[in-house]
């Protein structure tokens, strides 16, 4: 037993609220973030609104999903997301699960999510789509054991970001900061990109753009961090 790093959980809080305040989640969806200091470790918040997260509602958690202390409270039904991600991802650091809707349309349709503007080039040439019918044909959409989780994990493979058919979005990141920035970015690109699949054939990144943006992704990210950070602590 031990505590986590104090910036960990400031910006595990502050991450569940930018989220909500750029409209990437509303009431469902949760972020998680790995324990540094015990990899085998992650932080998520008990069941409850994003919005409304503190520091003391966040719990920690083994790569099973199971709560480290016994008689937590509600948890999210899909913690198994973060467990089998972080397990099939030793890179990866924070986790976002979300239900955004501008990102439904590529979810449901051959149509890929692909880069509009540089600052997108992470989605590269199309985002992949996990469909739960290929694990468990049950009905249920929500990814909740650990064989679903280790599907979707699986589908996300090595891409920063992995749509779920009729369901959402998982967004992946090396820091809690970049996964939050690519959920936003995703968000605010499957906007661009659906009005400009209304205007005609869409000229999207090229090879070339796509692979100057992931030679500088990282560069230059805690501008919009430390601006969303602030604006959201100012809240609490
Ligand atoms: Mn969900």
């Amino acid at each position: 037993m031990h505590s986590p790093d104090p910036m960990l959980i400031e910006d595990l809080v502050a991450a569940n609220r930018i989220l909500v305040d750029h409209g990437v989640m509303q009431a469902y969806g949760h972020v998680s973030a790995r324990d540094l200091k015990n990899p085998e470790r992650y932080w998520l918040a008990r069941a409850m609104p994003p919005v409304l997260v503190t520091a003391d509602d966040l719990l920690e958690f083994d790569l099973d999903s199971r709560p480290v202390r016994p008689a937590a409270p509600k948890l999210y039904a899909e913690r198994a997301i973060h467990g089998e991600i972080f397990r099939a991802r030793p890179d990866v650091v924070c986790v976002v699960h979300s239900h955004c809707e501008s990102l439904i349309p590529f979810c449901n349709t051959d149509v890929k999510l692909r880069p509009m503007v540089g600052n997108a080039g992470f989605i590269g040439h199309g985002a992949p789509v996990f469909d739960i019918r290929d694990i468990d044909d049950s009905g249920d959409m929500n990814v909740c054991t650990a064989e679903q989780g280790r599907g979707l994990a699986r589908s996300l493979g090595a891409h920063p970001l992995c749509l779920m058919r009729g369901h959402g979005v998982v967004v992946v990141g090396a820091s809690i900061r970049e996964a939050v920035r690519r959920a936003v970015i995703s968000d605010a690109n499957a906007r661009l990109q659906l009005q400009a699949l209304r205007l005609g054939p869409v000229k999207y990144l090229t090879e070339v753009e796509i692979a100057y943006a992931a030679k500088r992704s990282g560069h230059d990210t805690d501008r919009g961090w430390d601006l969303w950070k602030k604006q959201v602590l100012e809240k609490i």
